[in-house]
């Protein structure tokens, strides 16, 4: 089902589902009940749960809710005096 969007007056704007041969132009808030205006906008089709779609969610997400860490990612840790990188041309390039 396509997902619509309403605006309450005093809660702002929120989604709902509902057919497309049976939409309502006004649905009721899940907050405060009060019957809210259904708004024109871009139409959300493919808004499924599929896992590219999670991921565009999750990198939305991070711009108003970026993660919070408290170190480096685990993973390989390069040892102090060790070379960034093994490739030799990248010893030919200019030094700071
Ligand atoms: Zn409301």
């Amino acid at each position: 089902m396509p997902v619509y969007r309403f605006r309450c007056d005093s809660c702002g704007p929120f989604d709902a589902s509902h057919t497309m041969a049976a939409v309502p132009d006004a649905d009721a808030c899940p907050e405060c009940q009060a019957p809210s205006q259904r708004t024109i906008t871009a139409p959300a089709l493919g808004r499924g749960r599929s896992a590219a779609m999670g991921l565009l969610d999750a990198t939305a997400r991070t711009a108003s809710e970026p993660g919070v860490v408290a170190g480096a990612p685990p993973g390989r840790r390069r040892s102090p005096g060790t070379p960034v990188s093994t490739d030799p041309r990248h010893r030919a390039l200019p030094r700071p």
